[in-house]
């Protein structure tokens, strides 16, 4: 389901999501499944750098929103320059940037040819 669509009843949770929002359990999911093919992503430095980042910067940091001055619930941490072409700035602060999921995805899919494939 798009993101993008408007509120009705979730079939994964049963909830009705704002528009724009995604199902928390679809988030999930989507990142454990990430998650098992990525060990990267089950590692502490990693994980606590994660937290560490939400914390600071709540909001979403994606290009659309920083050009309107949205503010967006971050609910993932997105690499700006990607493992696969700077491995060396996995861990780095300034490589980092909070994300919404929906436009965390968006981002990928253009990038990365599709999330998790
Ligand atoms: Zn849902
Ligand atoms: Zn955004």
């Amino acid at each position: 389901m798009s993101p993008w669509a408007p509120a009705r009843a979730c079939p994964r949770c049963r909830g009705t999501h704002r528009r724009g929002e995604a199902c928390p359990q679809a988030v999930a999911h989507e990142r454990a499944r990430h998650a098992e093919k990525n060990p990267f992503f089950n590692s502490d430095a990693w994980k606590a750098l994660r937290a560490r980042k939400l914390a600071r910067c709540p909001w979403c940091e994606c290009e659309d929103c920083r050009a309107q001055g949205l503010r967006v619930q971050a609910t993932d941490v997105d690499h700006i320059v990607s493992r696969e072409r700077a491995p060396h700035l996995a861990l780095t602060w300034s490589n980092l940037r909070s994300m919404a999921h929906g436009h965390h995805s968006r981002k990928t899919a253009i990038e990365d040819g599709g999330f998790g494939r």
